[in-house]
């Protein structure tokens, strides 16, 4: 063999050594964490880092089973060219790696809020052909390239007519031959083609990727169940006493008030002794339909234990949590259901820590069924 030809043996060697240590670096930073944010981050960043695959921009859109949509989750990539070469430099001076990019990311978290974010998290479209490349894509599970695009080629594909590109690639994740997700990835600012090599590379990392994302989905949906009550769909115990303590570490942390209801449903045996436990049954369920409608989205509705419930109400003061206690136990009367004794404490106003908000609440709300039940009552 001639010597030219040893230098292409030798060069080749050199490539699948690195592309080998790639895929190792990305299985391990995969392996670090089940959570579904951070995996997805780990999957752009090892698609867009200098030292991973190296495309300037991608996004990730995750495919809702139930609702046959596809939906925007995570964009990565320098708004606009200029701070692309910006952070090239900062990651090649700072010599950042892959790990080091993935633990950045975990202590900041700050990427989700770019314009690019604001456009991928408004995304969602059923998963039909006629919508476009990234549903064909879902459909039949096969990566394209595409060159020579026009924006105006793309008007039903709103995510890429507004990312003004005209080359990118549309890459399905797979896991068991089931289409998760879809990434769509570019070079708008360095313009450098998509090889032949890329797309190998692409393809074989979808595999890892769609895995992955899998695992993860699998995981927070055993999380979800196991901090949910199965009669009432409440978050239970459990998950109340771990969120107490962080929320209220929240509040503490911005200076922020807080509030804590708990709730006791009246003569509740009484009703169960004349109707029967299923009906009593239904009673909580229909309850708890109506607390967690009539909260507001921030508020966290828990079943604290047998016909018993708390709410925990961040950035709300006594006054406030005054109010909404009350609208509840309107509601429930309103409903014809079995009445409420609501107990009010706040932090910092009562309380200062966990603990005493919770025995303070539990006094206001002794204090409702002395005074005659169903009423609101708060911390003398
Ligand atoms: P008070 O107004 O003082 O709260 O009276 P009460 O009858 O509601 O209070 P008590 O604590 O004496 O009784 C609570 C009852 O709630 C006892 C129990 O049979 C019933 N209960 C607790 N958990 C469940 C449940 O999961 N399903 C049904 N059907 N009943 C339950
Ligand atoms: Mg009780
Ligand atoms: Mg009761």
């Amino acid at each position: 063999m001639n010597i030219l030809g040893q230098q292409n043996i030798h060069k080749e060697l050199e490539k699948l050594q690195h592309q080998l240590r790639l895929f190792y670096e990305i299985s391990n930073a995969m392996r670090s964490t089940l959570k579904l944010d951070e995996i997805l981050y780990i999957i752009l960043t090892a698609i867009t880092a200098h030292s991973g695959l190296g495309l300037n921009r991608a996004i990730l859109f995750l495919v809702n089973q139930g609702q046959n949509t596809l939906e925007g989750a995570l964009g990565i990539g320098p708004d606009s060219g200029e701070k692309a070469h910006k952070i090239w430099h900062y990651i090649e001076n700072n010599r950042l790696d892959l790990n080091a990019l993935i633990q950045q990311y975990k202590h900041s978290k700050k990427i989700s809020d770019s314009r690019l974010n604001q456009i991928v998290k408004n995304f969602k479209i059923s998963i039909s052909p006629e919508n476009g490349i990234l549903a064909q894509a879902v459909i039949d599970g096969e990566i394209k390239h595409i060159i020579h695009t026009k924006p105006e080629d793309y008007i039903s594909d709103p995510i890429i007519h507004e990312l003004k590109t005209e080359e990118f690639v549309v890459l399905p994740l797979k896991a068991h031959d089931k289409v998760v997700g879809v990434i769509l990835a570019d070079n708008i600012f360095n313009r450098k083609p998509i090889t032949d090599e890329d797309i190998k590379m692409l393809t074989m990392f979808a595999n890892q990727a769609g895995l992955a994302i899998e695992n993860s989905m699998l995981y927070e949906q055993a999380l979800l169940r196991a901090h949910t009550d199965s009669l009432t769909q409440l978050w239970n115990h459990g998950y109340f006493q771990y969120s107490l303590e962080e929320m209220l570490s929240t509040a503490k942390a911005g200076e922020r008030p807080l509030s804590l209801l708990l709730i006791d449903i009246d003569n509740f045996k009484q009703y169960n002794d004349q109707y029967g436990h299923q009906k009593g049954d239904e009673i909580l369920r229909s309850i708890s339909y109506i607390l967690r409608e009539q909260s507001r989205k921030m508020d966290l509705v828990c079943r604290y234990g047998g016909e018993e419930f708390a709410i925990i109400l961040p950035d709300t003061n006594r006054q406030d949590a005054g109010h909404i206690a009350e609208r509840l136990r309107d509601a429930v009367e309103k409903a014809n259901l079995p009445t409420l004794s609501i107990g009010v404490a706040s932090y910092p106003e009562d309380a200062k820590d966990k603990q005493e908000l919770i025995e303070l609440a539990d006094g206001a709300l002794y204090k409702a069924k002395r005074l005659g039940k169903n009423q609101v009552q708060f911390v003398e």
